[in-house]
């Protein structure tokens, strides 16, 4: 691109932005829109990303020529720019609606009406922000085709399974205000799956091998075929038979016959069926071989007609494995969409990680809202919709990013802001003795700066004492002048060992204020939490309790309701007969 269609570019936005917003353009916008339409030509065009790059470096002239342009449109009347824009492209005049659409974009050969996603989450553990992610990204794209979502159990390994994580998952996904148009197990198909698994070894392409597993690992990774891979197709359907009936866990399993030189290891003869005793959730003691998560996702997303699967990166190299078993067995052949596994800064996601936790009982349990489990957010205080606006501000995007609990935060901060009640909370609290004070004081505060409900105390000024923070208390001298907030002046005259005496000091709102609670405040407790996680070890100080007095206004508050401590941030109350509360963030 020469300057001249650069020039050309950027006055072509600069009137759009100016007849859109009252004859004057915005110099950032156009300058948004000049990238952003370079970056779409470059993609369209199959410029490789190392092109774009070095056309952004180009940007100084980007942002000189959209400075200059918007400098000459704004510089034209109104009407003038209209007819300008409609000289270029009249469509520039309307609106787009939805001009960016947030989050997710189109999908490949989705047609509206057909789409059918599904989140297939294995029942061996409590759902966390990876399972939101993937469970708001494939609902939401049911949605958006006006589609079909389902929640699939894959549940084929009965060792680590449990009826408690169907329950928590589903609880989960509800909290999150997913509703999934159709729910079930693949344990529910294996009558099914075993059939796709006789076809394979009737069509000679599977066999029982009885090698161990070392060999097996040491085999595929040097390419080598073992002799179990030599059974005919007779041979090999007493072999299935025995591994239904009769042979133990480890003895054998069944594979698919690929070729052992195949580039992508994971094609190498890969195992379909192993045989596992015990008990099934589900199922019971009624199969003891059961099919591995890539040969059953296949059957399983065929069955349910899935036309867009979506699953994480580490993914990526068994699509072809996918496609092969579509092949072999006529299944239908769904997009495969992969996506990068959310990783969280400091908290693990990882049951490896997190169980060591609940069983050296450093944590609560699984909803510790030290957790970036969902039970644990909810603890916590965060807002499914935070969650899901904070999922779809990462997209569906391959590029590993650790995801920053700011975003997060600052997603739950939008939402809560608005809504959440004020309060005061003293933490380490000192009692000031306050002198003559007037008779009788009125206090009167909003309990939201857009709401008209206040809240309002009586004080008596004979025998007046209030409540400080500690950590205001210890900045406090002799003599210093200092206002306690929405009441009076007050002049310190004494600071003894947990308590302050004071004089009273008339009005001055320009002296330095400080928060405090009246004499008749209950107690209340703060649990405050840190990162988990720090240096890749237990933080053990993730857990800190501060204890207070909180405004006796805060008897209204709800169990479950989120506030904000002047101050200090957000908290959600846990317990109401404690007045326990739970920190959210800042
Ligand atoms: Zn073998």
């Amino acid at each position: 691109m020469d300057e001249a269609a650069l020039r050309e570019l950027a006055r072509k936005y600069a009137l759009q932005n100016a007849v859109f917003f009252g004859g004057k353009a915005n110099p950032g916008a156009v300058i948004g829109k000049v990238m952003a339409e370079i970056k779409a030509e470059s993609q369209m065009s199959g410029e490789r990303l190392s092109k774009v790059v070095s056309m952004l470096e180009e940007m100084g002239l980007i942002k000189k020529v959209s400075l200059e342009e918007t400098e000459k449109v704004n510089s034209i009347p109104p009407a003038v720019q209209k007819v300008s824009l409609s000289l270029i492209d009249p469509s520039l005049l309307e609106k787009k609606e939805k001009e960016q659409r947030k989050g997710l974009p189109e999908l490949v050969s989705a047609v509206k009406g057909k789409v059918v996603t599904r989140f297939p989450p294995e029942p061996n553990g409590y759902p966390h922000l990876g399972h939101a992610k993937a469970a708001i990204i494939d609902e939401g794209y049911a949605r958006m085709y006006d589609g079909k979502f389902i929640l699939r159990f894959d549940d084929t390994n009965p060792a680590k399974e449990r009826k408690e994580y169907y329950e928590a998952i589903l609880d989960g996904l509800k909290w999150l205000g997913i509703n999934p148009d159709k729910i079930k197990n693949t344990s529910d198909d294996m009558g099914k799956i075993y059939r796709y698994a006789e076809k394979l070894i009737e069509d000679g392409n599977a066999y029982v091998c009885f090698c161990k597993i070392e060999e097996m690992r040491k085999n595929r990774s040097e390419g080598v075929e073992c002799g179990c891979r030599n059974a005919g197709a007779e041979e090999t359907k007493e072999n299935w038979r025995l591994m239904l009936t009769k042979l133990a866990q480890n003895e054998a399993t069944l594979r698919l016959k690929t070729n052992m030189q195949n580039i992508n290891t994971a094609v190498r003869d890969p195992t379909l069926f192993r045989i596992l005793e015990g008990e099934h959730p589900m199922q019971g003691k009624k199969y003891r071989v059961w099919p591995t998560y890539d040969f059953s996702v296949a059957i399983e997303d065929h069955i349910d007609g899935v036309t867009h699967s979506m699953r994480t990166k580490e993914y990526e190299l068994r699509d072809e494995l996918y496609f092969l078993l579509v092949k072999l067995l006529g299944l239908n052949k769904p997009e495969l969409i992969e996506f990068s596994r959310l990783e969280m800064e400091n908290a693990p996601l990882s049951k490896r990680k997190i169980n060591p936790l609940i069983e050296q009982k450093l944590v609560s349990g699984w909803d510790d809202p030290r957790l970036p489990t969902l039970a644990g957010l909810r603890r916590r205080g965060f807002l499914p919709e935070a969650i899901k606006e904070f999922v779809l501000s990462m997209g569906v995007a391959k590029s590993e990013a650790v995801a920053q609990w700011e975003a997060l935060e600052s997603a739950n901060r939008k939402i809560l802001d608005p809504a959440a009640n004020r309060y005061y909370f003293v933490a380490d609290p000192v009692r000031v003795e306050i002198k003559n004070a007037p008779d009788k004081i009125v206090t009167d505060s909003l309990l939201h700066p857009d709401k008209s409900e206040a809240k309002k105390y009586e004080l008596d000024g004979k025998n007046l004492y209030v409540y400080i923070a500690g950590s205001d208390a210890k900045d406090l001298r002799k003599d210093d002048n200092v206002r306690l907030m929405h009441l009076f002046n007050i002049k310190i005259t004494k600071i003894g060992e947990k308590y302050i005496e004071a004089d009273y000091a008339g009005n001055d709102k320009d002296a330095k204020k400080l928060h405090w609670v009246p004499a008749n405040s209950p107690r209340a407790i703060l649990h405050v939490f840190g990162p988990v996680f720090q240096n890749d070890e237990f933080n053990r100080n993730s857990l800190m309790v501060k204890e207070g007095l909180v405004e006796p206004y805060a008897s209204n508050i709800q169990e479950g309701e989120r506030v904000q401590f002047e101050r200090m941030g957000f908290a959600i109350l846990e317990d109401k007969k404690s007045m326990k509360f739970n920190f959210i963030h800042k």
